[in-house]
């Protein structure tokens, strides 16, 4: 175990390891992190930054001296560099979880040979056509590229044979085609998992994605208890299925006749969990923390209903924010900002949490707050006459 004053190290600085490292730093510890860009958002809160390569043995010389263990914020870091520090010390989670989840193609191979239902998809390895007969059934589909894909990024909708061959004409690498299901709900279970095999479930969370990117997410969500039970029930099964030791996101697709998918893993906290540093007695980056320590988990319990907002950056202009007044007034709104300097759209900047006496009533909020940040959308949304410039 390894006690308040230890130092642990995250490969990462986005707004994920910002918030491990509050998390961390809460608890008495230390932390150091590594992120190729000097600006990273974790950096302003850790105890000690090396700016560099993942991938840099000296990086990782540096990082082993002074860690008494390490973890990961996003699944891109490279599963080899984690290799290294596994053979001298505590990774959580292992490099071996976070190759699977890095790789749509391992992921979901993965998920299908261990019996879990996946959209049907296909493997194009090298830009290589799958036959006809298996195109078809996966028509209109996405296609997504198998590795560094993100927040939509690496994915196109394909709706032809023809649409696919010159689209791989133009393009290497591999990908995965999937068929583009009709949704009737998107949902996500974050759990930790620590090193005895002891496993703590966060309650589902109910999310709503614009362009591919999580906008709003509800907790709990609105849908019949053995639902949600069947949710948690896969996702537990995924983490031991993977001997899973750290926290882990879980993303779930809903298709007509209650059909549940699984989408993808995340080897790290979750966007759909934020919620949980404001609404529930530990929050998925104390558990990170936790897990990583050898500390007990603690207990995941929700305190209230909550949803949260995403703050992207296309509501920044001029790199200026957006008018917050609304979110700053509202007495049950919690407002974090990550100290992005470049506000590109669809980058995640932000994101509020506010509670309520419902998950409807909480959405409903959270809605409306984020109407009030985008005029533009919030006259679409009342159904109003746009202007005449
Ligand atoms: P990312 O790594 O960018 O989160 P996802 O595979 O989760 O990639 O896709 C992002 C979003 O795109 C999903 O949350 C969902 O809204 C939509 N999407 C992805 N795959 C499908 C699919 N097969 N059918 C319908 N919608 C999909
Ligand atoms: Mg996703």
């Amino acid at each position: 175990m390894i006690l308040p004053g230890g130092m642990l190290g995250v490969l990462g600085g986005g707004q994920l390891g910002l918030m491990f490292s509050l998390a961390a730093r809460r608890m008495g510890y230390r932390t150091l992190v590594v992120d190729p860009d000097p600006d990273a958002p974790a950096f302003a809160v850790c105890d000690r930054r090396i700016v560099g390569p993942y991938s840099d043995p000296d990086v990782l010389s540096e990082v082993a001296h002074a860690c008494q263990a390490v973890t990961t914020e996003f699944e891109n870091v490279p599963a080899a560099s984690l290799a290294f520090l596994e053979k001298s010390h505590v990774v959580r989670p292992s490099s071996r979880s976070v190759a699977t989840c890095q790789d749509r193609i391992l992921e979901k191979t993965f998920l299908r040979d261990q019996g879990f239902e996946t959209a049907p998809f296909a493997v194009l390895l090298d830009g290589r056509l799958p036959s006809p007969d298996q195109l078809s059934p996966l028509l209109p589909g996405i296609l997504k590229s198998s590795r560094e894909g993100y927040d939509g990024k690496g994915q196109w909708g394909i709706r032809s044979h023809e649409e696919l061959s010159r689209f791989l004409k133009e393009r290497t690498g591999s990908y995965v085609l999937e068929k583009k299901l009709d949704l009737v709900g998107e949902f996500s279970v974050v759990l930790a998992r620590g090193a005895g095999g002891e496993t703590a479930l966060y309650p589902v969370a109910e999310n709503l994605h614009t362009s591919g990117i999580l906008h709003v997410s509800a907790v709990p969500a609105g849908i019949p208890g053995p639902l949600s039970d069947r949710m948690s029930a896969v996702a537990r099964s995924i983490a031991l299925s993977l001997d899973y030791k750290g926290v882990l996101s879980v993303e779930f697709f809903l298709a007509e006749g209650d059909r549940l998918y699984v989408n993808e893993l995340a080897p790290r906290p979750h966007n759909s969990g934020h919620y949980t540093i404001d609404a529930c007695v530990a929050s998925q980056f104390d558990q990170q923390v936790r897990v990583l320590a050898g500390l007990p988990l603690a207990s995941t319990r929700l305190l209230s209903p909550c949803a949260m907002g995403n703050l992207l950056g296309s509501l920044w202009q001029d790199h200026l924010p957006p008018p917050l007044g609304n979110l700053l007034e509202h007495p049950s709104a919690k407002l974090y900002l990550y100290g992005k300097k470049n506000p590109r759209p669809g980058r995640k900047m932000g994101h509020f949490t506010v509670i309520a006496e419902s998950a409807a009533e909480a959405s409903l909020k959270a809605h409306t707050l984020l109407a009030a940040l985008s005029p533009a959308s919030l006259s679409q949304d009342l159904g109003e006459e746009r202007p005449v410039p």
